[in-house]
Order: structure tokens, then sequence, then C-alpha cells
């Protein structure tokens, strides 16, 4: 293929994941926008692989095929509650390949620069492999946390910002030694020990961050395998891939930026660890106080008295499945005039629109889907708000108890309204592992038990 055409292809390529990602903006275009993402990396891959730099088409079909079968079983595989982990063990191959590349690279015998050409490359590379490193153990990290292999409380070295520091120290002075290398002798030994200390780095990193913090990291590490695909687009002078990358890493840097908005930190705070680390983090069940338990016939009753109702979802109803469920009820409760609303925490579940996509998926109405800002005023007015499988993020110690490792997150104040019925299975915490006050509230009522269980029988009672 003529290298006017591959650029072509490039540009449309180019276009069309820029497309995506405004297509992936709002509820209403996000199918078309996957549509443009999909072909965009469509065009992509064909327009690689039919370039000159190709000259061995086996090593691609041996690659790719075998790929593509694997990645083609995961996805179908995976349940809709896994797929958070998914995206953090796929950050993790990007990192993994930056990490490859760079060392292929590096190692090309084909490739020889010298003065600033080599300089450039040696610092591409570097870089490259020190992203790409990072992002591979610390996705792998954020895969442990996710899938609750590891736990989900912050673990912290004594002197952990110190060691972080030495070893930045470390990356940079190899860094220099690297690039002054005369030969590939002198250049092993600061490129391995920095890939190591990228490794440590990204693990020390992941590790440190509390429960409640990991939406911010989840999106941090989405930004850095977007800056490790660029870094791998400069050490293969591939244009597509820089801008591919550099559009991911910005967009991720964003999203970290409203995760950290969202949950009211500072994202150098965030990343520097250590939140939820006060004792209350451990839930010692100091909240005394007796809980109210209810019944679905109960629920039920008090919802065909009620005017305005209030739906809050947390990572429960992704659990239980009971998104199908919730929009049964809820299209059963318009029927009979009942004003519905969804409030929507912006860190529910466990990736960033994580309710947003079981709603859409349970065909529940968009234009009564709303963010916690939209609603958060309302709960005043509200005669009964079900909180189904939501605990973090509707928390009042977030609000009311300084010492709290959520301290300062806004969170959805559930607890304003007339009745609050909460849906769980026990009294276990959330994901930050903090005690929640909400479920001894005067007006608080608990219907202990899986959410999509419950849910169903609400529907038979309500029909
Ligand atoms: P939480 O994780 O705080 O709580 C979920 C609750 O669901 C649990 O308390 C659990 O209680 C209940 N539950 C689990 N399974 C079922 C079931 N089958 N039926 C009924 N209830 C069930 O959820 P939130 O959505 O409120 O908060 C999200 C948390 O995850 C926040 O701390 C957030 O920071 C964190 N997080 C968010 C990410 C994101 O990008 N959105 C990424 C990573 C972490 P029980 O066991 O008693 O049933």
């Amino acid at each position: 293929m003529s290298s006017s055409l591959i650029n072509a292809f490039y540009l449309a390529a180019a276009m069309l994941f820029i497309l995506a990602l405004g297509g992936l903006s709002s509820n209403d275009n996000a199918k078309r926008g996957n549509l443009y993402g999909m072909l965009g990396m469509a065009l992509a891959i064909v327009a690689t692989v039919f370039s000159d730099v190709v000259t061995n088409y086996w090593v691609i079909v041996i690659c790719m095929i075998p790929g593509a079968i694997f990645g083609f079983i995961v996805a179908r595989r995976v349940k809709m509650t896994q797929m958070p982990q998914l995206v953090a063990i796929l950050h993790s191959l990007v990192g993994l390949a930056a990490v490859s590349v760079g060392y292929a690279t590096y190692l090309d015998p084909a490739l020889h620069f010298t003065g600033v050409e080599k300089t450039i490359h040696d610092l591409e590379v570097y870089i490259g492999i020190y992203i790409g490193g990072l992002t591979f153990s610390g996705s792998v990290i954020a895969f442990g946390k996710l899938s609750a292999m590891i736990t989900s409380k912050p673990v912290l070295l004594p002197a952990r910002h110190t060691l972080n520091l030495i070893m930045f120290i470390v990356v940079i002075v190899f860094g220099f030694k690297f690039v002054g290398a005369e030969s590939l002798d002198q250049a092993y030994l600061p490129l391995i020990v920095m890939t190591i200390l990228a490794l440590v780095f990204g693990v020390h990193m992941v590790i440190a961050i509390g429960g409640a913090d990991m939406p911010v990291v989840i999106s941090m590490l989405n930004s850095y395998s977007g800056w490790a695909a660029a870094a791998t687009g400069f050490m293969l002078s591939n244009d597509l891939l820089i801008v591919t990358g550099a559009l991911v890493g910005s967009s991720g840097a964003i999203l970290s930026y409203i995760m950290c908005r969202a949950m009211n930190r500072h994202f150098l705070s965030v990343i520097a660890g250590g939140f939820g680390t006060s004792s209350a983090a451990v839930g010692g069940g100091e909240e005394a106080g007796e809980v109210v338990e209810t019944s679905v016939e109960e629920v039920a009753t008090e919802l065909a008295k009620a005017k305005k109702v209030m739906i809050v979802p947390g990572y429960g109803m992704a659990m239980a499945q009971a998104q199908r469920a919730v929009a049964e009820v809820t299209r059963l409760l318009m029927g009979k005039g009942v004003h519905v609303n969804f409030g929507i925490h912006p860190v529910a579940g466990r990736m960033p629109g994580h309710m947003n996509v079981l709603l859409a998926e349970a065909k529940v109405p968009y234009d009564v889907v709303f963010e916690m800002d939209e609603v958060n005023d309302d709960f005043p007015n509200v005669d009964v708000t079900l909180v189904i499988g939501a605990n973090d993020t509707v928390n009042p110690a977030a609000l009311e108890d300084p010492g709290s490792p959520i301290s300062g997150m806004p969170v959805l104040e559930v607890w304003k309204s007339n009745i609050t019925v909460v849906l769980k299975r026990s009294m276990a915490t959330g994901y930050a592992g903090v005690e929640n006050p909400l479920f001894y509230k005067d007006n608080t009522r608990m219907l202990f038990g899986d959410a999509k269980s419950n849910m169903d029988e609400l529907v038979k009672a309500l029909t």
C-alpha cells in the first residue's frame, strides 16, 4: 500500500476515534460512538498490516489469530460484573506491549541512530518502558483489588513517600547513564534496573490506594495506558499510535479530574495514597443502634402511597443483576402515576458509568436518570427512596464524620427522604470498608436479601 494511502487511512482512523470519544459522551450516542471506534481500529489495523514496515505476514497471522480468538472468547464469557477487572487487565496489556516494543526496538540490529537522533530514540525507549512498566504492574494490582483477590484497603509501607522519591531519583540517574551509554553492555544495567523500579513503583502506587479512591486510579491507569501507547507510537514512528495514545491519555486524565472532583479529592493526594487508613475504615461497629427490617409487602404498600420515588442503585444491583427487575418496578410505578427518578453517584459500581450502562441495558428511559448533583436537593420532597445495593455512595459518614476515610466525598443524601429502603443482603460494609450510619436512622428500613429476588417479588406485589 502506498504511503499516501496509508496516511489517508490513518487520518480517517484518527477522525473516527475522535468521533468515537464524542459519541461516548452521552448515552444516546454511545452505540454509534463504539461503532466509530471499531471502524477506526479496523482501518488502523488494515493500514498498518499492509504498510512497508510489515515484511513477514506469517508473524502477524501467528500473533493476531490466537490473540483475536482469545479476546473474542474472553469478551463473550466475561460477566457484566467482571467488566471493571477486565478493563484493568486490558490496561495492563497496553503497558506490557509498551515494555516489549521498547526492548524490541532498542535491541533491533536494523535500527542505527547517531547523534541527536540516538538521544531522542533512547529517551523514547526509556520513557516508554518506564510508563509501560508502571502501567502494567499497577493495572495488575488494580485487577487484583477489583476482583477481591487483594484487599481493597490501602497497604502502606513505612516511609513510602521517601521510597517513591528514591526510586524516582534512581530512575533519573540511570536515565542519564542509559542515554550516555556507548554500547549495549553499558545500557543493559540502567535499562533493566529502571524496568524493575517501574514495576515496583506501579505496585507500590496502586496498593497504597484506599477502596473509595480506586475510581481515580482506574481512570489514571486508563490515562497511563494511553501515554504508554503514545510512547510506543514514538518508538515505532507510527503517527496514528501517537495520536490515538494521546487521545486515550488525555481523555483518561480528564476522567481522573472528573472523578477527583466527584470525590472531593486532590489528584496528587490520591496518588500519594493513604486515604482510608483511619480506624473507622475497619468498621468496628461503633454505630450502636437498632436497624428496622421491612418486608417486600410493606415496601409495596409504601410505594403504592408514594407520589415521588427515587431509586439509587449501586454495585449490589450489578452483582445481583437486578437492573431488569428495577426497570420493571419503574414501569409499574410510572404506570400508576408515580413520579420516579434515578440518582446516580459518579463512582457507583466499579467503573465510570457502570450504573448508566446497566440501566440503559434494561431500557430505563434516559430522561429519568440523573446525576447526583441534579437530584441531591430533591430528597426532602421524596416519599420513598429505594437504595439498591449502594453503600459507600449513600454513606452519611462522608459528610458527618471528619475522621471517616470517605470524609469529604459528596454522597447521595438519601436519608433526607421521608422513607429510605435499603436493599442488601447483610450489614456488611461497601468497597471502602466503612460502617454506614444510614442503616440505623429512624426513617431507614432494611430489606435484606438478594436485590434481584427482592425486586422480582416487588414486581409481583405491585402487579
Ligand atoms: P459499595 O461497594 O459501597 O456497596 C455495594 C453493596 O452492595 C454492598 O454493601 C453489598 O452489601 C451489596 N450487595 C452486594 N451484592 C448484593 C446482592 N446480590 N444483592 C443486594 N445487595 C448486594 O457500592 P457503591 O456503588 O455504593 O459504591 C461503589 C464503591 O466502589 C465506592 O467506594 C467507589 O469508590 C468504589 N469504586 C468505584 C469504581 C468506579 O469507577 N465506579 C472503581 C473502583 C472502586 P451486602 O454484602 O450486605 O449485600
